[in-house]
């Protein structure tokens, strides 16, 4: 069998170790969360346990973390003009929301689409801040959604300067650190965060659970999206996901063991990538390479090469790596991203996204290295399957 290198964490990471191991344990465990039987209270304690390791790292307290089926969800929860906080009942007239963001920050949650605009980023993919700051100009209650790092190319977002715009014209911030958590800092504070998304299996959780964190408990949503137990203080009806709960919990307390020593070995790995790239192949451009990005990401292309034939042809070499943006893979969409970005719509259609991990190895990098240069190869030859 061929051996596999894969390079696509910012779809989905692999299962963590201790995730696994609390996810089986948690499976065995009968109890329903919500009953006051003994059973009833392990399945709550796991469930309590998960949140506490959650709010830890990133720096919240556990009554308020909301655990949701997933980012996406918890993106739709956050999106709302019902969002109260004690000083301010009245629903939020506009949604601003980052020209970069994922589909289910784009679709604009709850909020009618005339009352979502876009703030525009640079040519490095960084929001603009200044365009924030004019859009946020006249605008009643606004409610700003900015993500920490982008999924395609890993730049990080000036969230904190983002954060004191949008705190001193009134408005609240949602801020999406769904690629961001466990490869680089998340402090709810320290990022001057309102409201934060997470989901687990970006950080070696299990798929189809993820967390809307609020940085106080005076913020509150009247208007949850699944009505009917009381489950998770009201706001997310629907016995909980108590095995996927604890894996994510777990997950969460290796992350905060384990991140900073990850991001370091991600980090030297990505480097070697990226000189590697450069010196195989003229012309390839790094998006995003002159400011701070994610220590794992590298979305590149080469004048002429086409991403669908570039991921296949990969694939074939037993490299798993991805085009445009992970969660809409499978679909051939140009990458809203680059667009925002300037890029031409002929260097966008070559885009490929390489996303590394903590089990990423040097062989894995020489494996990629090798397939580059037969593609670039073939690429300067101008053969099919590589040519536009
Ligand atoms: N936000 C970002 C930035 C993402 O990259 C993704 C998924 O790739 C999501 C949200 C959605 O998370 P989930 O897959 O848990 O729905």
């Amino acid at each position: 069998m061929v051996e596999r290198s894969y390079f696509d964490w910012n779809a989905t990471a692999p299962l963590r170790p201790q995730a696994a191991e609390a996810l089986r344990e948690a499976l065995s465990v009968p109890g329903n969360p919500s009953s006051v039987h003994a059973e009833g209270r392990a399945a709550r304690r796991l469930v309590e346990e998960a949140r506490e390791e959650v709010a830890v790292l990133v720096a919240a307290r556990s009554g308020d973390v909301f655990f949701t089926s997933s980012g996406t969800e918890a993106n739709m929860l956050a999106l709302t003009p019902a969002i109260q906080t004690a000083d301010e009942r009245l629903p939020r007239e506009k949604l601003l929301i980052s020209a970069i963001e994922h589909s289910s920050v784009r679709t604009g949650g709850r909020f009618p689409r005339g009352a979502v605009a876009d703030i525009a980023v640079d040519a490095d993919g960084r929001v603009d801040l200044a365009a924030l700051a004019d859009a946020l100009a006249g605008t009643a209650r606004p409610l700003v959604s900015i993500m920490l790092a982008n999924n395609e190319t890993g730049v990080v977002q000036p969230v904190a300067q983002a954060a004191a715009i949008v705190h001193a014209a009134g408005g609240l911030l949602h801020v999406d650190a769904v690629q961001a958590a466990g490869r680089i800092a998340c402090d709810i504070n320290a990022l001057g965060a309102d409201l934060l998304t997470l989901s687990a299996h970006k950080i070696g959780g299990p798929k189809g659970v993820g967390a809307l964190i609020r940085a106080r408990e005076d913020i509150h949503f009247p208007d949850p999206l699944i009505r009917g137990g009381g489950q998770e203080r009201g706001l997310r009806a629907g016995t909980e996901n108590v095995a996927g709960i604890a894996a994510f919990g777990a997950a969460a307390a290796a992350v905060r063991g384990q991140g900073a020593a990850e991001a370091d070995h991600m980090l030297a790995l990505r480097d070697r990538l990226e000189t590697g790239l450069k010196a195989v192949a003229s012309g390839v451009a790094i998006f995003g390479a002159a400011v701070e990005r994610l220590p794992n990401t590298t979305l590149f292309a080469a004048q002429g090469m086409k991403a669908e034939t570039a991921v296949i042809s990969f694939d074939l070499e037993g490299i798993a790596v991805s085009s445009g943006a992970a969660c809409s893979s499978g679909k051939v969409q140009p990458s809203h991203v680059l667009a925002a970005m300037g890029v031409s719509p002929t260097l966008t259609r070559g885009a490929v996204r390489l996303s590394l991990g903590w089990t990423t190895t040097e062989t894995d990098i020489e494996r990629f290295l090798g397939a580059w240069r037969k593609l670039a190869t073939a690429l300067s030859k101008g053969q099919a399957g590589m040519a536009a």
